[in-house]
């Protein structure tokens, strides 16, 4: 199968509320210009250093999103161009993009990153730190961010009903957050094995990488 094949079959799949995050990571640029060529403009890195790189060679008009595991340090290498950020997962991070987009006069949209997985490997916020995090001071003086929204990571599991548990958990701390920041739009849930089950759970933003591209060797 090919990249443009892969592509058009997931996207014939997909509700036309749900944005496709095209997950590149490790794939060579030609890969990703197959699929530029087939009308995809929003790719996901999780990998500073390489969407960089990716973003300097490839096309002007690629929207490109940061998906992985975000060290402070390497926020201003994207400041000036990176269009959302899914893992946001401390003040202290949020403070980092903010002072980072203010430099590149501009406003960071970002998701913030829930852990919904039983199992304790995955990153995120939990219920309280969430609202800790939105209630303080803080939070409500940075003028250079945007949330936009929540991200959050299923249990990697043969088990539907898990998968679908703790999707519907993440959807309700969205519903919740909505009565504080009404204006989020964005529930970006759903990989290459768990994305269907996501967007029954109401996920409108989903981040697909294998399907598309195929099996990814470290
Ligand atoms: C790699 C990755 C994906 C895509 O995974 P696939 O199973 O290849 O679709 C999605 N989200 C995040 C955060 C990732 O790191």
């Amino acid at each position: 199968m090919s990249v443009s094949n892969n592509l058009s079959e997931i996207r014939n799949s997909l509700p036309e509320n749900v944005t496709l995050v095209a997950v590149s990571k490790t794939k060579p640029n030609e890969l990703l210009m197959e699929a530029y060529e087939a009308g995809q403009r929003v790719f996901g890195e999780n990998k500073v250093q390489e969407m960089v790189a990716k973003w300097q060679d490839l096309p002007k008009d690629i929207e490109w999103h940061m998906i992985g595991h975000l060290q402070r340090n390497k926020v201003k290498y994207m400041a000036e161009f990176v269009s959302l950020i899914h893992g946001v997962d401390s003040l202290k991070l949020l403070k980092e993009i903010d002072k980072r987009a203010k430099a590149c006069g501009r406003i960071i949209d970002c998701l913030l990153q829930m852990h919904i997985a039983e199992e304790d490997t995955k990153f995120g916020l939990d219920k309280d730190e969430l609202q800790l995090l939105v209630n303080s001071d803080e939070f409500k003086s940075m003028k250079n961010i945007r949330i936009k929204g929540l991200m959050g990571m299923a249990t990697f599991t043969d088990n539907e009903d898990q998968v679908r548990r703790e999707f519907a958990s993440l959807r309700a701390i969205y519903e919740d957050l909505k009565g504080k920041l009404p204006n989020i739009d964005t529930l970006s849930m759903g990989m290459s094995g768990d994305y269907a089950i996501a967007i029954d759970q109401g996920s409108n933003m989903v981040r697909i990488g294998s399907s598309i591209f195929g099996e990814r060797n470290y």
